[in-house]
C-alpha cells in the first residue's frame, strides 16, 4: 500500500505550541475552551480600543465613553458595612486627575501600585461635584503603551480572560497564532455561497476579526463569522435530523381516529382555531413516513395539553402506546387525573408513573409498559430510568421541554422504532433562537387563547407598602377567591430561602392572614404532603397557598386570582411569566404583585417594570433574553449546546434565517456533501463538528 505523509493541519494543533503558551498556560486557556491553535483563533475579542479616540483627563466628560491614559496616584481601599468593600484609585496625567471607584475587587489593590501606569475606559459619572468612574475597563500598562498594545493597529482589540491571564499576555499569544498559522488557514464555505453573500475569505476574517485595519474591515470579518458559526451548527441539527429518520423507522399512524373524534366530541368546550391547527400540522407529520419531530410553543393556558393528547389518541388507536413526560410529580398527577376523566369509558389503560409511587405500583405499571396491556403512562423522568421499557412506545409528549436534555429525548426511543416526539413548552422562543437550539424540530404555534385575551394585571409594590397587597388578598378571601404567596427558592439546597417561605406561612398565620384558612407548599415537602396541600387548596378547604417556584409549570387552580410573589428580582423575566400564568384562569382578572425588596436596583427595576407593562409572553421572552444572553436561558448551556461566540440570535436574525436557507439549499442539492464545491464544507465539518456532534447528542 502506499506510504501516505500524512501532514498535520497546524491548526488542529494543541495551542500549548504556540510561543508565549506552554504547559502551565495552557491549563489557563482550557479554562476558556481554548485547546487547539484554531480556538485561538476563534477566541474572538470582546470589544476593541480605538487610539484615535485617547483623550486626556481635562477631557473626561460625564456622561460620554472616555478612554485614556493614566498613572495610578493614590489607591485607599475601604470596608462598608455588610462585608462589602470599596476601593477609589486617584488617577491623573499632566492635564489633571480623575477617581476610579471600585466594590468588592479586595483583589485589584495590589494591581493598582502608585506609579503604574494604566489603560482606562468607561462612563464618567459626576458624585458630589467631582468626575468618577464606576467600575470602568482597565489594563495596566508595563513598558511602553505601544509594546503594551502590541503595535496591534490603530484598532485594539479587548479579549474575553481568565484569572492569571493578562490583556496583554493574551494579545501575544493569539498574535503569535496567527502568526504561525494564517497561511494555513483554508476556506469552509462554499464558493457560490460566498459570492451570493458577499463575504470575505476565511483567512482575512480571522486576521482581520483581531487586528482590523479599519471599522469597515472589523464589520466584514464579523459579519462572515457570524454566519459561519451559525451555519455549521445549522448543519450539524439538521444532520442529526436525517440521521434520525434515516435510521429508524417511524410508527405507522393511520386514520380512521374514531377514539379522537370521540374524544374532541366529549370536550366541554370547542377547540379554538389554533388548537385546531396545530392538530392538524402534527396528524400531517404522524402520517408522514418522517415522522413527527415537532416543538409546540404555546402561552400559559393556551391549552397545549389537550392538543398533546390528541397526537397520543391518535398513536394509541393505530396500536401503539403513548407516554406524557413531565417535570414535577404534581404536574404528573394533575395530568393523569384529567386524562383518566377525559377517557372515561374509551377502555384504554391509562397509568400514573412517578418516582414516590409505592414499590409494587411501579412494578405492576412497568410490567403493563413492557407487554402492551398500558396504552397511556403519564409521568416525570421516572419514566426514562432504568428498567422502564415499552413494548411498542408509538408518541413520547413532553411538557416544558427546557427541563429536559436531548439525551433524555433520544433514550425514551428503543430498538429500530423511534417514537414520534412532541415536546411543548409556555415559554415562548423567538424563532431565530429556536432555529439555532431546537434546529432538529418543527416549530408549531397557538397563538391564541381559549378564553380571549386573558387579563393579569401586574403591579409592583415595595415592601413597606405591602400592607396594601394583604388587604386586598384578605378581600379576595371573603369573596371565596383564592391566592398564592410566593417566595424565591433559587437552589432546593438554599436553606435561608427555604426557611424565608416557612417562616413567613407562620406570621402570615398568625399576622395579616389570620383567621383565613392558609397552606404552605414547597420542594422539600414529601410528594404526599404536596399532593394534599395543592388537593386542599384545589379543593377550596384552604384559600392561601404560601409556596415557593414549585408552583411554576402547570399547576392549574381556576379560582385563584392573586399572584404575590416576593423579590421577584430574583427571578428571570420569562420565569416570572409562567408564574404570572397561574392566576386569572378562572372568571376573576387575575392581579399579580411585585413585592420588591430593598436590594432591588434601577436595573432591575427597569425590568420589571417592562414586565408589568407587557403581556404579550413572547415580548417579554425577547426582553428576557436581550438582558440575560441567550446562554443564560431555556438551559441552553446546561443542555450542551456550543455557547455564541458572536452570534446573537435575536439581533442577528436575519444571518440566522439565511444561514437556515442555505443549509437547506446546500442539503437539498447535495445531501451527502460530496460536489466538488462542498468539499470545504464537509473537511470542516467532519474535523470540528464531531466532538460537538457528540455534545449535541449527549446534551
Ligand atoms: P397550557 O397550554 O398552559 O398547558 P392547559 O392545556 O393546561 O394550558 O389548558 C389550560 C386550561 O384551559 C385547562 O383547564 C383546559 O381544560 C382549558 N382549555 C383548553 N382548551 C380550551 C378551549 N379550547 N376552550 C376552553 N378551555 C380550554
Ligand atoms: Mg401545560
Amino acid at each position: 500500500m502506499e506510504k501516505r505523509y500524512i501532514s498535520k493541519d497546524p491548526l488542529s494543533e494543541s495551542s500549548q505550541f504556540v510561543r508565549g503558551v506552554g504547559p502551565a498556560r495552557q491549563v489557563l486557556l482550557s479554562r476558556l475552551g481554548i485547546g487547539t491553535v484554531e480556538d485561538l483563533l476563534l477566541h474572538v475579542p470582546r470589544k476593541y480600543y480605538d487610539r484615535g479616540d485617547l483623550i486626556t483627563i481635562s477631557k473626561v466628560a460625564p456622561g460620554k465613553l472616555s478612554t485614556f491614559v493614566a498613572t495610578v496616584l493614590a489607591a485607599s481601599p475601604r470596608r462598608l458595612r455588610g462585608g462589602r468593600s470599596m476601593m477609589t484609585v486617584v488617577v491623573g496625567d499632566e492635564t489633571g486627575t480623575v477617581n476610579l471607584v471600585f466594590f468588592n475587587q479586595p483583589y485589584l489593590e495590589k494591581q493598582f501600585k502608585s506609579g503604574v501606569r494604566v489603560l482606562v475606559s468607561g462612563e464618567p459619572v459626576l458624585y458630589k461635584g467631582a468626575r468618577q468612574l464606576v467600575s470602568p475597563e482597565h489594563e495596566i500598562i508595563s513598558g511602553d503603551l505601544n509594546r503594551s498594545l502590541l503595535d496591534t493597529g490603530r484598532i485594539v482589540p479587548v479579549y474575553p480572560l481568565t484569572s492569571g491571564i493578562s490583556q496583554r499576555m493574551m494579545r501575544k499569544v493569539i498574535s503569535a497564532a496567527l502568526e504561525k498559522s494564517s497561511n494555513s488557514i483554508r476556506e469552509n464555505l462554499p464558493s457560490g455561497l460566498l459570492e451570493r453573500e458577499g463575504f470575505i475569505g476565511r483567512r482575512e476574517a480571522l486576521c482581520q476579526i483581531h487586528h482590523p485595519k479599519s471599522w469597515d474591515d472589523l464589520e466584514r470579518a464579523r459579519a462572515r463569522l457570524k454566519f459561519e458559526e451559525v451555519f455549521f451548527l445549522h448543519l450539524l441539527l439538521k444532520e442529526r435530523r436525517c440521521g434520525f429518520t434515516r435510521e429508524r423507522r417511524r410508527p405507522k399512524v393511520e386514520p380512521p381516529y374514531g377514539m379522537f373524534e370521540r374524544f374532541l366530541g366529549s370536550l366541554p368546550f370547542t377547540l379554538t382555531a389554533a388548537q385546531m391547527r396545530v392538530i392538524g400540522e402534527i396528524r400531517a407529520d404522524l402520517e408522514d413516513s418522517r415522522g413527527l419531530n415537532r416543538l409546540l410553543q404555546g402561552d400559559v393556558g393556551s391549552g397545549k395539553t389537550i392538543v398533546g393528547l390528541a397526537a397520543m389518541l391518535m398513536t394509541v388507536e393505530s396500536g401503539f402506546q403513548a407516554a406524557l413526560m413531565v417535570p414535577t410529580e404534581i404536574l404528573a398527577q394533575q395530568h393523569y387525573q384529567r386524562t383518566q376523566r377525559y377517557l372515561e369509558g374509551f377502555g384504554l389503560r391509562v397509568e400514573l408513573l412517578i418516582g414516590s409511587n409505592p414499590k409494587q405500583e411501579k412494578a405492576s405499571v412497568q410490567k403493563g409498559l413492557g407487554d402492551g396491556s398500558v396504552d397511556i403512562v403519564i409521568g416525570t423522568h421516572a419514566l426514562i430510568q432504568e428498567g422502564i421499557s415499552f413494548k411498542q412506545l408509538g408518541i413520547a409528549v413532553i411538557d416544558e421541554q427546557h427541563r429536559f436534555g436531548v439525551r433524555q429525548r433520544a433514550t425514551l426511543g428503543s430498538g429500530d422504532v423511534l417514537p414520534h416526539f412532541l415536546v411543548m413548552t409556555a415559554t415562548p422562543i423567538p424563532r431565530s433562537l429556536a432555529q439555532i437550539v431546537y434546529g432538529d424540530l418543527e416549530l408549531s404555534l397557538i397563538d391564541e387563547l381559549p378564553t380571549g385575551k386573558r387579563s393579569v394585571t401586574t403591579e409592583i409594590v415595595s415592601r413597606d407598602e405591602v400592607e396594601s397587597v394583604y388587604q386586598t388578598v384578605r378581600e379576595a378571601f371573603s369573596r371565596g377567591r383564592q391566592a398564592f404567596v410566593l417566595y424565591p427558592l433559587v437552589e432546593e439546597s438554599e436553606r435561608s430561602d427555604l426557611l424565608a417561605a416557612t417562616q413567613e406561612f407562620e406570621r402570615l398565620q398568625r399576622e395579616e392572614l389570620s383567621g383565613f384558612p392558609i397552606g404552605l407548599l414547597h420542594g422539600r415537602m414529601s410528594f404526599e404532603e404536596k399532593s394534599k396541600a395543592i388537593g386542599l387548596f384545589r379543593e377550596g378547604k384552604i384559600l392561601g397557598l404560601v409556596t415557593t417556584t414549585v408552583i411554576e409549570v402547570g399547576v392549574d387552580v381556576p379560582n385563584a386570582s392573586i399572584l404575590v410573589i416576593n423579590n421577584p428580582e430574583r427571578f428571570g423575566l420569562a420565569q416570572l411569566h409562567q408564574l404570572r400564568g397561574r392566576v386569572g384562569r378562572g372568571g376573576d382578572p387575575g392581579r399579580c404583585f411585585l413585592v420588591t425588596g430593598e436590594e432591588s436596583g434601577t436595573r432591575s427595576r427597569s425590568r420589571l417594570a417592562y414586565f408589568a407593562r407587557v403581556s404579550d409572553g413572547f415580548k417579554v421572552a425577547e426582553e428576557d433574553l436581550r438582558m440575560r444572553g441567550p446562554g443564560e436561558i431555556w438551559g441552553v448551556r446546561q443542555s450542551g449546546y456550543p455557547v455564541f461566540r458572536l452570534i446573537n440570535p435575536l439581533s442577528d436574525n436575519d444571518i440566522v434565517q439565511r444561514s437556515w436557507s442555505e443549509t437547506d439549499r446546500l442539503l437539498k442539492t447535495d445531501p451527502g456533501l460530496e460536489n466538488r464545491e462542498n468539499r470545504v464544507v464537509s473537511d470542516y465539518f467532519r474535523r470540528y463538528y464531531k466532538t460537538k456532534l457528540e455534545l449535541a447528542e449527549i446534551g
